[in-house]
């Protein structure tokens, strides 16, 4: 039995993450700023289950307070830190790169220092396939160079994978970055295309595409994910960086088809120009995680959107991010 300390776990990815931990009869606490990027209420709701386990801690706090981080660290001794707490998305780190500094990589610092002190046996980074940046080829593979971020939120997660590196190399931490690709699933950000067009197509009412339509994301189901998260947690490794992808991209114009598909709806598009900070293009080479974790994804793009629109449908309760 692991106890499993859960950065961000009230956001998307996190709560998924935390009761897959639950479910397996780990103990987790989960450290979680509520940040208000997105409304706290989806987050509480996020929560939900997880607050019905005893097995189950919720502290709420800034992983940019080193003061806190410690506190939870001495606290709770985790076996296992999985660090997902972050600003996430792209183009609002056009407008806030300290922010997104501050929070993603010095945050990263925070818990790293933390976690020399009170070793785990495994430290989990999530970082990102915007890593990979605008000069690489497609499929993307762990090996390939990361020094031309095209966004702040990019070059903030570049700068958190090398400081993992770094104190793995200067104090033995074992930390497994894993590069997630474009994930999606009940729960999505409410920023995330994905979620944004099931809300606007349900809505009857138009999508803003961005770009001419040809650009491409490897689009990774969000329980996909999470077993990811748990495989790295459990596998034992020096250091490793990990792709964590579907392995089969879409278009833009097909993912706008596919979800008008699941929804039941003719999308209408309207046309923007692409914008600054976004990829072309992404597409995971996952050997390597199928080689380390014994991990590849299992849910297809229309199971999981037909699972998305019915969560959606469900909750009814996805506001824009304003
Ligand atoms: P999310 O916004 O839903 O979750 C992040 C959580 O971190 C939120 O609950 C937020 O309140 C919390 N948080 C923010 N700042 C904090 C702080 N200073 N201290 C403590 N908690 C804080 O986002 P997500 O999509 O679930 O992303 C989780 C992680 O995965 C992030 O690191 C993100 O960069 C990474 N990632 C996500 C995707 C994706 O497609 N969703 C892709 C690649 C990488």
């Amino acid at each position: 039995m692991a106890l499993a300390l859960v950065t961000g776990g009230a956001g998307f990815i996190g709560s998924h993450t935390c009761e897959a931990f639950v479910g397996r009869d780990d103990e987790v606490v989960c450290l979680d700023s509520f940040h208000d990027y997105y409304p706290r209420e989806l987050k509480e709701r996020n929560l939900e289950q997880l607050r019905l386990s005893d097995r189950f801690h919720l502290v709420e706090g800034d992983v940019c307070n080193a003061t806190t981080v410690e506190e939870v660290f001495s606290r709770y001794h985790p076996s296992v830190v999985v660090h997902l707490a972050a600003r996430a998305g792209v183009r609002p780190s056009l407008q806030e790169p300290e922010e997104y500094l501050r929070v993603n990589t010095e945050g990263t610092l925070n818990m790293l220092r933390a976690a020399v002190q009170h070793p785990p046996r495994r430290f989990v980074f999530a970082s990102s396939s915007s890593v990979y940046g605008c000069r690489n080829s497609l499929p993307y593979s762990e090996d390939q160079d990361i020094t031309h971020p095209v966004s702040p939120y990019a070059a903030s997660k570049v700068g958190a994978e090398a400081l993992c590196f770094t104190y793995h190399h200067l104090y033995q931490l074992p930390v497994t970055c894993l590069r997630f690709f474009t994930v999606f699933g009940p729960r999505q950000r409410p920023d995330l295309a994905i979620n944004t067009f099931v809300r606007l197509m349900l809505a009857a009412q138009p999508i803003q595409m961005f770009g001419d339509g040809s650009s491409s994301r490897d689009y990774t189901f969000v329980g996909d994910v999470a077993r990811a998260i748990l495989a790295a947690a459990d596998t034992e490794l020096d250091f490793e960086t990990i792709n964590i992808g579907n392995s089969h991209p879409l278009t833009l114009r097909e993912l706008v088809a596919a979800v008008g598909q699941a929804v039941g709806k003719e999308p209408r598009i309207e046309q923007l120009p692409a914008q600054p900070g976004d990829m072309l293009h992404t597409y995971a080479d996952i050997s390597k995680a199928k080689r380390l974790l014994g991990w590849e994804p299992q849910v297809s793009m229309e199971e999981g959107l037909a699972e998305f629109v019915r969560w959606h449908r469900e909750t009814a309760l996805s506001p824009a991010v304003s």
